[in-house]
């Protein structure tokens, strides 16, 4: 079954593609030019269907499934921030880099070294019979200082619940396992054998 990511963020495309062994996972990017999604939604599960449908729709194929992932960090001692905001927490142009140092920073401002923080990720499916939405979650500590270069994005700031190393640092082997995108996508994965 082809899966159509209506992504192009290298880091979601790699763990989704490593997590759907079983399937051809193609970015949206490779069959079409990449275009701008407006991310308005008020949940990752809005934004997820936002994403899904505008491929689903600019694809123009009803062969196609469509998947979405969207995510990203909330963290208690910033009250659930960034969540939503996740990729423009530094501003509306800044890239992984940037977004880790300003959580760090704001972690810093707190005057605390760390707080409990949790991953979110909303996988939508977009089919021409239908839609879908599931979710996932990974809960750890966000710490004040980037360890460690695996993963992407602010996983060399989070330390999994039960380890004391970041993402950063431990095998990718250990967030396949543990991620709130392998959840997601483990219920994704039960839909898509009903499709
Ligand atoms: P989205 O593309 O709008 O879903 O943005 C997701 C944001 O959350 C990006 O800034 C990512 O770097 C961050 N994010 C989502 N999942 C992960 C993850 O597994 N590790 C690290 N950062 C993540």
């Amino acid at each position: 079954m082809k899966l159509v990511l209506a992504t192009s963020n290298k880091g979601k495309v790699r763990e989704i593609k490593a997590l759907c062994e079983d399937y051809e996972v193609i970015p949206y990017s490779e069959l079409m030019e990449e275009f701008e999604i407006i991310e308005d939604g008020n949940s990752f599960k809005e934004n997820a269907l936002i994403k899904a449908r505008a491929v689903f729709k600019a694809l123009n194929d009803d062969d196609v499934i469509v998947i979405a992932d969207d995510s990203g960090i909330s963290v208690d001692v910033l009250d659930g921030k960034p969540g939503i905001y996740s990729a423009r927490h530094a501003g509306k142009d800044a890239n992984d880099k940037d977004n880790l140092y300003k959580l760090i920073k704001d972690i810093k401002d707190k005057n605390v070294s760390s707080s409990p923080a949790h991953y979110t990720a909303a996988i939508a499916i977009v089919t021409k019979n239908g839609e879908y939405c599931v979710h996932g979650w990974m809960h750890g500590t966000a710490i004040n200082e980037a360890i460690g270069d695996s993963g992407f994005g602010y996983d060399p700031m989070f330390i999994p619940l039960g380890f004391n190393k970041t993402l950063g640092e431990l095998d990718d082997e250990v967030k396949k396992k543990l991620s709130h995108r392998s959840k997601a996508l483990n219920l994704a994965k039960s839909i898509l054998k009903t499709l």
